[in-house]
């Protein structure tokens, strides 16, 4: 920890970075960390950069308007990258490209990590929010509220609102020192789980009604087209947590959800109910997660993907 602050001081212009299609727990711990370098180094030049847009249940909060696309950026001259939540280089996507060969410190909890930073913070624990609390104290940065409101986002996304196997009693620890801070649990519940679009809802009724089973492996997989995405007006963020409306039936132990992207490349999510490791399902892919979640980016056919997830469960 010695050394990340080190690096932090003695660079004077940084960038963060989080993953491409980026959910809770990228833009909340990249937000608490810009949030509190901008405070305590306010002489730096620290920028959040993210390839793609956040998501409309996660931009109520205080600060997302600081957080910059790639078009905002002229002339980049960063001395240190610090990338959040991405378990690739890879995964940041055309952000990459501002940042070349520069000092990397990679903060992250995905396994399949591989670990390419000058220095690594890779822990298998809930979140990189969760990584992100003890990284700020370890900063000697104090958490304000906007921060802590980041940080709880994050632990509720990736613990599914704590109820995932990766919760641990320090993870409630981390929520009730957020807590303590001011975060207000229920506020962040609503606006974040239980704001749904009226086509995120027609987009989960097509999946619940259009959904396959196959008994012999136990998945339950649903695949959608760019063109029936389109029909419903839904765009991808409306897509959000469908795989994990599959695992809740009740025979299923693993889903899968297939989506094509503009590009015709298929956007592949899997979770495990209990002992299957989809993180070895999405290596088949070159993607990678969590044992319990995660997911790839292919050009195969859906056909071809679900072939060869049935062939290797
Ligand atoms: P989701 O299915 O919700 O997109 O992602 C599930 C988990 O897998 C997340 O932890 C996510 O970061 C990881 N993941 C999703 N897509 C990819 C991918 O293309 N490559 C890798 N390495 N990880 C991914
Ligand atoms: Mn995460």
């Amino acid at each position: 920890m010695k050394e990340i602050k080190e690096k932090i001081e003695q660079s004077d212009s940084i960038v963060i970075v989080g993953h491409v299609n980026p959910d809770g727990d990228t833009v909340g711990a990249g937000l608490a960390l810009l949030l509190g370098l901008e405070k305590k180094y306010p002489d730096k030049k620290i920028d959040f950069v993210l390839q793609d847009n956040v998501p409309k249940n996660i931009a109520f909060l205080k600060g997302c308007d600081k957080i910059k696309k790639i078009e905002d950026i002229i002339a980049p001259n960063y001395n240190l990258a610090i990338f959040v939540d991405s378990a690739t280089t890879e995964r940041v996507g055309k952000v990459m490209e501002l940042i070349g060969d520069i000092f990397k410190i990679n903060i992250d909890h995905h396994i399949s990590n591989p670990r390419y930073g000058d220095i690594n913070v890779v822990k298998d624990i809930s979140s990189t929010s969760e990584i992100m609390y003890s990284l700020l104290k370890d900063l000697d940065i104090e958490i304000s509220l906007e921060m802590g409101e980041a940080l709880y986002l994050g632990l509720v996304n990736d613990t599914g609102n704590f109820a995932h196997s990766n919760v641990t009693d320090k993870t409630f620890l981390v929520a009730s020192e957020l807590m303590k801070l001011g975060v207000n649990n229920n506020k962040i519940i609503n606006d974040f789980f239980k704001t749904k679009s009226y086509e995120r809802m027609k987009v989960l009724g097509k999946a619940l009604s259009e959904m396959v089973f196959v008994e012999e492996k136990k998945l339950m997989y649903f695949y959608l087209s760019d063109k029936a995405l389109k029909e419903l007006n839904a765009v991808k963020d409306d897509t959000e947590g469908i795989v994990e409306e599959l695992i809740n039936y009740a025979g299923s132990e693993v889903s899968l959800f297939l989506r094509e992207e503009e590009s015709g490349k298929i956007k592949g999510s899997l979770r495990s109910k209990h002992d299957i490791d989809v993180n070895r399902i999405a290596g088949i892919f070159d993607g990678g997660g969590h044992i319990k979640a995660a997911g790839f980016t292919t050009e195969l056919s859906p056909q071809e993907i679900i072939k060869k997830v049935v062939e290797n469960l």
